[in-house]
């Protein structure tokens, strides 16, 4: 476990149901905010047109996968459509004792687990479309998978959009540009919370 008053970076944990716009939130972030920092996970999913090993996830077979998993590399793991995918734990801790801002893209179960386990350090922020027709289109736009696997993922994302509740923070991505500043305004804020307050500082303000 990790020691609390070491603490000084903050890992924002972003989901929403596929196409809901979690990627290009975090891309923009990433652009505009380069000392932040993406967590990459590892997964068993097959890379996609595009994405490159080690910049959008680490592709690895099972056994490699399950090979970490033992030796306790990850901070928390699931499936996910019948994939496995985890979160590394030593360049998010790293982050965490060092300072500094580490984006996750989870679904949400994997955020549950990770806000049990950092946290204060932890903000969990949940991203919806603006709505149900419109993430149907957005996923059929996306056109990455085979028709079972798009009913899958699509009855998936539906029953995820309900689940908003269980997050600190909710953004409803109508509009990419407005969605990106209000999820920056979010975590450029979190040193104001209560929690996150620089004692040492307030306390030679206050006397
Ligand atoms: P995709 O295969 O479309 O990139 O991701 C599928 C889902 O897995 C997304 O909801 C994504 O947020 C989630 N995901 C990606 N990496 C991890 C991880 O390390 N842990 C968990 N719990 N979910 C992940």
């Amino acid at each position: 476990m990790m020691n609390k008053r070491k603490i000084k970076g903050k890992i924002i944990i972003i989901s929403s149901p596929s196409g809901g716009g979690k990627t290009s939130i975090c891309k923009r972030l990433l652009n505009r905010n380069k000392d932040w920092q993406f967590s990459i996970s590892v997964t068993t999913r097959k890379k996609r047109r595009g994405e490159k090993n080690g910049r959008e996830y680490w592709f690895v077979d099972h056994a490699d996968f399950l090979k970490k998993r033992e030796c306790g590399e990850f901070a928390e793991w699931c499936k996910v459509h019948s994939f496995l995918y985890g979160t590394p734990k030593k360049p998010m801790e790293s982050v965490l004792y060092k300072g500094g801002v580490m984006l996750l893209d989870v679904d949400v179960k994997g955020a549950m687990k990770l806000k049990k386990i950092y946290k204060e350090a932890a903000t969990t922020i949940f991203i919806l479309p603006p709505g149900r027709t419109e993430l149907k289109q957005r996923l059929k736009k996306r056109g990455t998978e085979d028709d079972k696997h798009f009913k899958i993922r699509q009855s998936r994302a539906l029953s995820e959009m309900k689940l908003f509740g269980q997050f600190e923070y909710t953004v409803i991505n109508k509009d990419l540009k407005t969605a990106v500043s209000e999820v920056e305004m979010i975590i450029k804020s979190l040193h104001c919370r209560k929690n996150n307050l620089d004692l040492e500082q307030i306390n030679r303000i206050v006397g």
